[in-house]
This record gives structure tokens, sequence and C-alpha cells, in this order.
């Protein structure tokens, strides 16, 4: 899209657009909004329109709270499941201060000034990624439970698969708003699906994830299920991650293929692999930023747990898919959906462009199933774990200076303070686990 104003003023008079909500997302990624009628629509054009900031969550301090919001056009897009008269309209924002420069800790500022800085090395970032979730029961309140009749597993169809009917439903309303869906399949844990939308440059992407989630919760509302993105919701089956396919370009070109190396893979791939490696354990803070998390990134459920690459296995942290040429590319498995896109989509890249910009070699390529190694073969091969828990995490983020300079001094900050809290909220409370494991023996 490269809509101008005169573009939105005409699509909100010819499509009957009664509401037009302006979107933006807090740090911890949660999207939020500010709903206006078209009377309006002018002042919003002009970024006149404004919100308190203080009242959302790792934003401003009180004594600078006015913020603005400047809707990005390009984002326009009408929510096909409201009404067909006064239509809904959506618009994302960048979130602005009062003396009219970008606020330093929106999160979508953060990643188009690292976009930016790739840009001056001449690169565009594509990401695609591949959202994993669950679809459960409702009570009789309308509230999320953790049930669901089905048993459905790894690309099994109906009449198995209950959610098969949401998922469609989900899929044509993607369409209507532009996406371009990929493939959707049932997962491997029971009641769980994943719907792969086409890869496309890391803003939009971002934009894309956001505007994903909320479409499937709403379609699954719709459908009487509570669509969760929480990485591990159930004890026993697969968590839902969010693993992005990474690849960087050069005037539309794939820079990362190389058909004379062994892998297929350029100098730069590697280095963006190394890159990566270097700073992974700070990324998980942001990639995996709660509690749940962790919980996911354990053996036995497909998710990684040891840092290490291969361009065969499935098991490592990052795997090089099959396919070569314009679609070469980096899938990076550790990332679950709890996270923020526009920070995480950051990070990422920063930390490949460090990789490519120190000249970064990763270690050897692991072709070996990692979790079948002795500790002292992973040790030999140089095989270092990821954090085990938000509070390891958290930790590994401190000791980056790199990544926190990337996410800027006050978001890093409020990031730390507020995950911290959290986890110190986990550690006092006792779960049903202990109850059972100890309350009849101690
Ligand atoms: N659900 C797995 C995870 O947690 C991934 C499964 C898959 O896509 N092969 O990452
Ligand atoms: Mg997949
Ligand atoms: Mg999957
Ligand atoms: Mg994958």
């Amino acid at each position: 899209n490269n809509y101008t104003r005169e573009d939105i003023l005409r699509m909100v008079e010819e499509e009957d657009v009664g509401f037009i909500r302006l979107q933006f997302t807090d740090i911890f990624g949660t999207m939020k909004n500010i709903a206006i009628t078209t009377s309006q629509l002018d002042k919003a054009l002009n970024n006149e329109i404004m919100f308190d900031g203080s009242a959302i969550e790792g934003f401003a301090r009180v004594e600078e709270s006015d913020m603005y919001l400047h809707p990005d056009l390009n984002t326009f897009e009408i929510f096909p499941w409201r009404p067909q008269q006064g239509k809904v309209a959506r618009l994302i924002c960048d979130v602005y201060k009062p003396d009219g420069t970008p606020y330093e800790s929106d999160p979508r500022y953060i990643l188009k000034k690292v976009m930016a800085e790739a840009k001056e090395m001449g690169y565009e970032f594509n990401v695609g990624p591949e959202l994993e979730f669950f679809l459960f029961h409702t009570d009789d309140d309308g509230l999320p439970t953790t049930l669901s009749h089905e048993s459905a597993g790894y690309f099994d169809l109906g009449p198995l698969d209950l959610g098969e009917n949401a998922r469609r439903d989900m899929v044509l309303t993607l369409e209507d708003m532009g996406f371009e869906i990929e493939s959707s399949h049932h997962e491997a844990a029971p009641a769980q699906h994943e719907i792969d939308f086409r890869y496309d440059e890391a803003l939009t992407t971002a934009d894309n994830i956001m505007t994903f989630k909320l479409v499937v919760k709403t379609i699954a509302k719709r459908h009487g299920l509570h669509a969760t993105f929480m990485p591990k919701p159930k004890f026993g089956i697969n968590g839902s991650g969010m693993h992005l396919n990474m690849s960087v370009s050069r005037d539309g070109i794939n820079v990362f293929q190389d058909a004379k190396d062994e892998y297929g893979l350029s100098k730069e791939a590697y280095c963006f692999i190394g890159g990566i490696m270097k700073h992974m354990k700070a990324l998980t803070f942001i990639t995996n930023p709660s509690i749940n998390s962790y919980k996911r990134l354990i053996p036995g459920y497909e998710a990684p747990v040891y840092i290490a690459w291969s361009a065969k296995n499935r098991t490592p942290l990052i795997r090089i898919p099959g396919s070569r040429g314009e679609y070469t590319r980096v899938e990076l498995r550790n990332p679950d959906p709890s996270a923020n896109p526009y920070l995480a989509l950051a990070v990422c890249l920063a930390a490949g462009l460090d990789g490519i910009k120190q000249g970064l070699m990763p270690p050897k390529a692991v072709n070996r199933n990692v979790y079948e190694m002795t500790d002292e073969e992973r040790k030999i091969f140089g095989i270092e774990k990821l954090p085990g828990s938000l509070r390891e995490a958290a930790i590994e983020f401190q000791k980056d200076t790199f990544i926190q300079e990337i996410l800027g001094e006050d978001l890093s900050k409020k990031y730390i303070e507020a995950k911290n809290g959290e986890y110190y909220e986990y550690r006092i409370q006792i779960t049903d686990w202990e109850l059972e494991k100890y309350l009849h023996l101690l």
C-alpha cells in the first residue's frame, strides 16, 4: 500500500467507514487504540490526536505524559468482521512527543531505527513468522479455559479437527485484510494450530503480527472459542512458538545465498548467524518475555534449549530451511508469540547486523541431534544453553550493553523493572505442584 491523505479520505467515504481505530503497541506488546469517528479524521491525519501516555504501562513519565499519534497511512485497513454500514477501519500509528519528535520508547520507532541503520549499509530486512496458538473452550461465563474436546495432531483433518471452521474463517478474514496466507494446519498438540503468512519487510511483518493476533482472537470468539498465544498453556504437550524466518536483501536480491558454498550460504548469512548467536542469551529476554515462555524451552517438545545452528537438523535453535536462492533464510526457533514483535525483530536485526559488521563467523554447524549428546560432547562443541528462566534472561540482558542500547536506556530500564517484578510475583506463589509434592510429606 502506498496511500496518500486523499486516498484515505476517499476510501473512508466510498466504503462508508464510521469509526477509525488509531492503534499503537505498548512496550510489552499489547495493542492499544483510540477510536474516533470520521468527524475527527482530519485532525487525526494532521497528527493532532493526543493521549495520556502516563496511562500506558511502560510509557511516559507523568511530567511528559502528552503523546501524539501520527497515523501511518499505508496501514489503513477495514475490519471485515464489523458491520458493513458505518464500517470500522484502523490506522497503525507512531507515537510522538509534544515537541514533534518521535517518542524514543515507542517499539515501532525502535524497529524503524534499526531498519534505517540496515538501510545505510544497503540492506533490507525480511521476516516471515510462523505463529502457533491454541483454541480452547470458554466456560459458562465466557471466560477462557484450557479445555478442548479435540484430540487431533499434526496435519490432521476434520472431523477430528474441531477448530477447522474457526481456522478457515481466520484465513479468509486475514485474506480480506490483504494478508497472503501461505498455509494453515493443525499443529502437533490437541487444539493447537498454525497459520503462516508471507514474509515481508520487517516493519510490515511486525504490524502484521499485531493484526494477526487480533484477527485470530476475534474470529475464535465468534466461534465460541478462546484463542491463546500463551507459549505453554498446558503441561506435557507442545507449546506455541513464533519461529522467525529472516533474510537480508540488497536492491531486492537476497544476499544470504551463495551457490558455491557447501550449505549454499553467503558470508553475510554466516555472520548474521554469528551475530545472533553472540547476543542470543540477551535476545531471549525480548523474544521470550514471560514467565511461561521458559516452560516451553525444555527438551522433548520441538522447542529449542541449546544454542546451536544446523543446515540439516531441526533440533537446534537456528535452522536453515531447505529452500535456496531467493528463499534462502535463517530460521530462529526460540521466539514465542508473547514477544513484542517490534522489539523482537529490532533486536534480532541489530544482532545480525552486528555480526555482519564485525565479520563474526558462527561456530561450526551441529548436524546431530543436540539432545542426544552428552553434557561432555556439548561442552566439546561449545554448545551452551538458552536462559532457563525469565530471571536468567534478565541477567543476561543486563550484561549485554549492545542490545540494551538498541532498545534505549529508558525502555531497557522499564522493561527490566517490570520483568523482575513479574518474576518476583511468580517466585512467591505457592503452586499446586508444591502442595501435591510436599503437603502430605512434610
Ligand atoms: N510448537 C513447537 C515450538 O514450540 C514447534 C513445532 C513445529 O513447528 N515444528 O516451537
Ligand atoms: Mg511451521
Ligand atoms: Mg509449527
Ligand atoms: Mg518453523
